[in-house]
């Protein structure tokens, strides 16, 4: 079985055709600047690079010149699209109308529409994917695989803010969290790694990126994750604030004369890592910048740090213990600083870094840096969020 998993955003989008018989990446690649002048195909396939240029007005037109390239002499790695068995798009806000993988109908798309207000920067450039898909393949059984699916299990302690009742009811304002094929990827990993069943353990998994989020696992579930009823919520990422006190933000907004909305902008794309050092978004830039002696940059470090920190001794008490700590995405899986800044001190709670091991050279596959003495097992693992969607889908049908 071949699926074809589609990550479309408002300008871009990626694209990986998987074969599930052996879970090996048959082609991958994305397209760039849709809508935009000076459209770019990027493809890999046959161990090979092709690239593009091309104006892509439209997401149908992106995904016309993906599936050329999937049925290219050269670049191409299958016959026909007949082929294909399925596509799996990755859909990021779900609502409670979605709680796992659902199957595109026309209906269900209709469902989804209306979801799109919780996501407006992310699920109407996947409705765009899906239509161009369903328009250019027809026939083909598609499936919408959420970001929020793997948080349903969290208890109802956990999800709801402490709103009027009836606001939650009538508007489901309350966390639904992110990064969840991350999450649910990763601790998966960790179970096989760590030679248990997923019932058994008790894990935290850390994607920390551009965006970032923290999740508890018990038993394989989501009990809880830093992220909300937005992907602004939790610690600081590149450039969001991550938990603020919301007066503040009413505050800030009076004083800078923005509307809310642009206050919603704001706190999205101006604060963060970006907004406190003020050099970039980026943790490598902000590393150098802070060995140079840029004190901003050292305090947005040890901010996100600190915050990683506090989350982590707070699933701790939520979980009842702790076996196992996962860090994964760009991050997570490369700044040996930053873990160890994280891990630091925590030997009084069971968890002890292996320096050296924690040093390791990322070569894509899972690392374990904890010390032999270390009662919690800390692992690095890349994650692999198409697969998830690929297998889900795959499931579904
Ligand atoms: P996204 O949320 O956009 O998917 P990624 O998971 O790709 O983000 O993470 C991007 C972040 O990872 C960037 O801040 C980048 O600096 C950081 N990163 C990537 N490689 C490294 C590295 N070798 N060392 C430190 N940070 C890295």
């Amino acid at each position: 079985m071949k699926i074809l998993v589609i990550n479309a955003g408002s300008s871009s989008l990626k694209y990986q055709l998987i074969d599930m018989e052996t879970e090996k990446v048959l082609a991958k690649g994305g397209c760039e600047r849709i809508g935009i002048q000076g459209g770019k195909l990027t493809h890999k396939a046959n161990g090979e690079t092709f690239v593009i240029e091309k104006e892509l007005p439209n997401h149908t037109e992106a995904i016309t010149l993906v599936l050329q390239q999937l049925v290219d002499k050269k670049a191409g790695v299958i016959k026909s699209m007949d082929e294909i068995d399925a596509v799996g798009h990755r859909v990021v806000a779900s609502g409670e109308t979605f709680t796992k993988t659902t199957l595109i109908t026309d209906e269900n798309m209709k469902e989804l529409e209306k979801l799109s207000e919780l996501a407006p920067l992310h699920n109407p450039a996947a409705i765009l994917g899906i239509n161009a898909c369903r328009a250019i393949m027809p026939n083909k059984k598609m499936a919408m695989v959420f970001d929020t699916s793997f948080h349903a299990t969290m208890p109802d302690y956990a999800y709801m803010y402490a709103i009027d009742y009836d606001d939650y009811k009538k508007y489901k304002v309350r966390r639904y969290g992110f990064h969840g094929t991350s999450h649910k990827f990763v601790s998966g990993e960790a179970a096989k790694y760590l030679k248990k069943k997923p019932e058994e353990l008790k894990i935290i998994t850390c994607h920390l990126g551009n965006g970032s989020s923290i999740s508890a696992v018990k038993g394989g579930k989501c009990i809880d994750t830093s992220m909300g009823f937005t992907p602004l919520a939790g610690v600081p990422m590149g450039t969001r604030s991550g938990d603020i006190d919301c007066a503040a933000v009413e505050f800030l907004c009076r004083k800078k004369g923005m509307d809310m909305a642009e206050g919603n902008t704001y706190l999205n794309k101006k604060c963060g890592m970006l907004g406190i050092s003020g050099v970039s978004s980026d943790f490598r830039d902000l590393a150098a910048a802070r060995d140079e002696g840029n004190d901003r940059a050292r305090l947005a470090l040890e901010m996100f740090e600190y915050s990683c920190k506090k989350y982590i001794g707070a699933y701790m008490a939520a979980l009842g213990g702790l076996d196992c700590i996962v860090f994964t995405a760009g991050v997570g899986e490369n700044d040996v600083g930053v873990r160890a800044a994280i891990l630091k001190d925590l030997d009084g709670l069971g968890i002890k870094l292996d320096p050296k091991k924690n040093s390791f050279k990322n070569d894509g596959s899972i690392h374990e840096i904890s010390a032999d003495d270390s009662k919690v097992r800390i692992l690095v693992i890349p994650t692999n969020e198409e697969l998830v969607i690929a297998r889900e889908t795959a499931a579904l049908l």
